[in-house]
């Protein structure tokens, strides 16, 4: 059994996956309710609707995760985030539910949110309960175009890909170790090392996901030859 969010951070095998594939619809799993210290939203919501709908009720908290697609739920459980901050330092508690159907709740400080980490083993994430504060709804603003503005600028958004391929090594960006290994643009099948960013892949029409395992190897095996690091996937292969 597999929980799907929005599907933006997964590759999935050519030949499908064996079970079942359960995905929690938005319309019932993405209610959002604001009240005065948190705003509880469903894992189906969206991500970036939601960071939009508190920066217009003027409530900061979210807007380090603008640009960044998928679903709350997805964003939990990989602690989605970047050089602006994680989802995981707004997160005050969850609601799971374990593959038996048992429904229960999670809050800090027995959550914990590490660099596209989270200790949550239950199957599902339902919902959760975010921290906002009060905040000028200009500067906001200011802040999201920023964000947006650095993420437009520095990754591949209108292209197909799977967002980042690899976690960075501690203290190192796996995006640059693909760079000086002189990978940028290499291209398998119909899957190619983005120019614009090294750790995205992007799929030009008629792509496979084996395309895709196939130059991801490649690109493991380069930067090991060459720097002696073993690149861990941020991507979830299904
Ligand atoms: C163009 C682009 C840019 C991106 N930029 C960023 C970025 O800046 N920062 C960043 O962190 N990520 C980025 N990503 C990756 C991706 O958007 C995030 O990881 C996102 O949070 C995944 O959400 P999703 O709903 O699509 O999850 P999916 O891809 O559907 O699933 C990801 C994992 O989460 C699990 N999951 C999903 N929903 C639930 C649930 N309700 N309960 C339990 N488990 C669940 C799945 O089983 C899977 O293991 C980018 C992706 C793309 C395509």
């Amino acid at each position: 059994m597999r929980v799907l969010g929005f599907g933006t951070n997964l590759l999935v095998s050519d030949e499908g996956v064996r079970g079942a594939v359960i995905k929690l619809q938005e319309q019932d799993f993405g209610k959002s309710r604001f009240n005065d210290d948190y705003l509880t939203v469903g894992a189906g919501a969206g991500l970036n609707k939601v960071v939009l709908d508190c920066v217009r009720k003027g409530l900061s908290g979210l807007e380090a995760l603008t640009g960044i697609p998928g679903s709350v739920g997805g964003a939990i459980r990989m602690n989605a985030g970047g050089n602006f901050g994680d989802i995981g330092t707004s997160v005050h508690s969850v609601t799971l539910m374990d593959a038996d159907g048992k429904i229960f709740e999670k809050s800090k400080p027995e959550l914990v949110f590490d660099y596209r980490w989270t200790n949550i083993t239950a199957k599902f994430v339902l919902d959760a309960k975010i921290t906002l504060a009060e905040s000028d709804k200009e500067q906001m603003l200011r802040t999201l175009k920023e964000v947006w503005i650095y993420k437009k600028n520095s990754q591949p958004l209108n292209i197909r890909s799977a967002g980042c391929v690899f976690k960075n090594p501690r203290g190192l960006s796996a995006g640059a170790l693909i760079d000086r290994a002189g990978l940028k643009g290499l291209q398998i099948g119909a899957a190619q090392v983005s120019e614009k960013h090294a750790n995205f892949i992007i799929a030009h029409k008629g792509c496979k996901s084996g395309d895709v395992q196939r130059l991801i190897e490649a690109v493991r095996e380069r930067v090991k030859d060459k720097f002696s690091v073993e690149l861990e996937l941020e991507l979830d292969i299904w």
